[in-house]
């Protein structure tokens, strides 16, 4: 049986859809969700929302959040959360050079943190942008 699913950036609806199935990355790993599971309030990590309908499967980038679960019905409240489609790459390319760079000049713990999580957040967001590209043939490689 389907799941309702709604995830929620403070900019808009990004998704209000029924799947089969949603993994999501919880704090402590990835949590996947099928209609009737039990209920649960949860912080969410850096990571891939996936989706399941039948055969499809669509890939979200997420930078944090909460999510809460009912037997029948997901509900996600992102920092942020873009689709594939809509991660600009070159952005993304730019603010990863722009971690690199602050990282290799601000040894831990100075500003270490921030830079961490903006190379996780580029780094994800490229992952989940040439997911279907890297499907095809080996292009990239994160770092
Ligand atoms: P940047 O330094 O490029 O702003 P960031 O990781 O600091 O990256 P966030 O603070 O996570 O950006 O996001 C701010 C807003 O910009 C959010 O609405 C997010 O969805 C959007 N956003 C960030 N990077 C991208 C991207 N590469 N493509 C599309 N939207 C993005």
């Amino acid at each position: 049986m389907p799941i309702q699913v709604d995830i929620v950036t403070p900019d808009k609806r990004l998704v209000s859809d029924m799947v089969d199935s949603i993994t999501l990355p919880g704090v402590e790993g990835q949590m996947g969700i099928m209609h009737g599971h039990a209920p649960l309030l949860s912080t969410l990590d850096i990571g891939e929302i996936v989706l399941h309908r039948g055969a499809n499967v669509d890939y979200i980038a997420v930078t944090g959040g909460v999510v809460e679960v009912r037997p029948d019905k997901v509900t996600i409240l992102a920092v942020a959360a873009e689709q594939e489609a809509e991660i600009d790459v070159e952005r993304a390319e730019a603010a990863r050079e722009r971690a690199r760079q602050s990282l290799a000049a601000n040894p831990p713990p100075q500003r270490h943190a921030e830079a961490v999580k903006a190379l996780q957040r580029s780094n994800l967001r490229l992952r989940v942008a040439y997911r279907r590209r890297r499907e095809r043939g080996p292009s990239f490689r994160e770092g």
